[in-house]
């Protein structure tokens, strides 16, 4: 018989939903009773709310105001802010890093949580590496900066804007292709009006589908209506469109035409985290961890998984969706089902049950469209559901009170055009001219663009 150990080690991979909500549901599980180490290890040491990603990309929300510490979520939990490089299943130990060039950590587990989420799927078009992604928060900052940037880019050159310069593609019209569009066209529309010479040419969007139409994650009937909110915005939707090839400036479709543009965006599916295909535990096709309907994994007892990187069956055997408001709720029952597991008592472990209480969707403009309970809402209602909704999901008083102040000053305010500087003087361009400045060869005679 397996004796339990007396203070035992359970270990979180990965602070987004899953992981930090299932440290939280341990903590509360565990509240008087000090015999066990939590710990959680991630590579930002804070908790990002991706619903909000699209405000915080178009500048409606400070991006900070988006995310949360995790230290401040959790309370005797022990952060670890590294980057999880391998896991000896052997040993029973996560290795991570910190940072590049310090030192390797290595930290043992009794139990171990993966809750590593997935990455954006460059797998399913050639040439996805040519497209930007929309997942992380530094993604989102560094889109806002890109498109104001592309206006004054083309607010500096001559009569004639050259093609592409501003026209966005977004691929992929699932829930995150169709919301990131949605706050686009709002965001392009607004600022427009401070680039008198770019806005000559309008801007223009296409949204692809591979699919048969936009956001199969809603009824057809509310999927319609955001096509058609997005349309009269200007937004041509192409689907049953599955893209041949991404190229640096252009997307070709599948009879061959092409799409010239600077502006790719790739939301077409996500993937397994890659750390995942080091590990020798038990997979679904997709490459997700396979886990039983208790969130353990089918081939190591000592392993769980769940969010965006376990597949869990329902009770039809079908995986649940990859939404964060599946991974809150598989949070709670996987921390009960450690729990326990390390209690011992033989006591059953609980099964996931869930079925979704609706999908809401913000389309810009203050305007959404979704599903709560049986009730179908589309328009200001939606959207502002959908604020209300995500506002009260997240987490602490503090960062609730600065996204309704954002809120509040983007009622009465205009978008913000400033383009925060990324790199400092480790831009690449700055280092180009202090070449030129220390006499290095002078690049070939350019082009001018003559401004009358
Ligand atoms: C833009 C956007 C909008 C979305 N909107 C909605 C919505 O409205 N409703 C909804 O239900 N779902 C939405 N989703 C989906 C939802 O965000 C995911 O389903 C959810 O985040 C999954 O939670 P997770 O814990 O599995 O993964 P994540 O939340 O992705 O967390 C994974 C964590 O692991 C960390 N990590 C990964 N690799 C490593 C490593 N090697 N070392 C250390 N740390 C690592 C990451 O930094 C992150 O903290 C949206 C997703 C996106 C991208």
């Amino acid at each position: 018989m397996k004796t339990l150990p007396a203070q035992p080690n359970v270990v979180i991979l990965g602070a987004g939903f899953g992981g930090v909500y299932t440290a939280r549901k341990l903590e509360k599980l565990w509240r008087g009773d000090p015999h066990l180490n939590i710990t959680v290890v991630s590579r930002d040491n804070f908790f990002l709310m991706t619903p909000l990603l699209f405000e915080a990309g178009s500048g409606v929300l400070d991006p900070r105001h988006a995310v949360t510490p995790v230290r401040r979520m959790l309370d005797r939990t022990r952060f670890v802010e590294a980057e999880v490089e391998a896991v000896d299943f052997e040993r029973k130990v996560v290795v991570a890093r910190h940072a590049p060039g310090t030192e390797q950590i290595e930290i043992a587990y009794d139990q171990l949580v993966l809750a590593l989420g997935g990455v954006t799927n460059t797998k399913i078009i050639p040439g996805s590496e040519h497209a930007k992604t929309f997942k992380t928060l530094a993604d989102a900052i560094y889109f806002r900066n890109y498109v104001i940037d592309q206006f004054e880019h083309a607010d500096a050159e001559g009569d004639v804007i050259p093609p592409g310069m501003l026209t966005f593609v977004v691929v992929g019209a699932g829930l995150v292709g169709v919301e990131l569009m949605g706050e686009l066209t709002s965001f392009v529309k607004n600022i427009c009006k401070h680039y008198p010479r770019a806005r000559r040419q309008p801007a223009e969007f296409h949204l692809i589908e591979a699919g048969p139409r936009i956001l199969p994650e809603m009824e057809q009937e509310l999927a319609d209506y955001a096509k058609g909110v997005l349309e009269k915005r200007g937004v041509h939707v192409h689907v049953g469109t599955p893209v041949k090839e991404i190229k640096p400036d252009r997307v070709v479709l599948p009879d061959g035409s092409e799409i010239v543009t600077e502006t790719i965006v790739l939301a077409a599916g996500v993937a397994p985290n890659p750390l995942l295909a080091t590990f020798p535990l038990e997979k679904d096709r997709k490459g997700r961890i396979a886990t039983d309907a208790t969130l353990r994994s089918k081939s190591d007892p000592d392993v769980w998984a769940l969010g965006d990187c376990a597949s869990i069956p329902d009770p039809a055997g079908k995986p649940y969706p990859q939404l964060a408001q599946h991974a809150l709720r598989e949070a709670k029952v996987l921390a009960k089902n450690i729990t326990c597991v390390l209690r011992g008592g033989g006591q059953k472990l609980e099964p996931f049950l869930y079925e979704t209480m609706g999908t809401l969707a913000a389309l810009g403009h203050f305007t959404g469209v979704g599903k709560v309970m049986w009730a179908r809402v589309r328009g200001f209602i939606a959207w502002w559901v959908w604020r209300t909704y995500y506002l009260s999901q997240m987490p602490r008083f503090e960062r609730k009170l600065r996204i309704v102040l954002d809120w509040t000053v983007a009622l009465f305010f205009p978008y913000d055009i400033v383009k925060l500087d990324l790199f400092g003087d480790k831009h690449p361009t700055t280092r180009a001219n202090a070449r030129k400045s220390s006499g290095a060869a002078a690049p070939e005679a350019e082009q001018v663009v003559k401004i009358a």
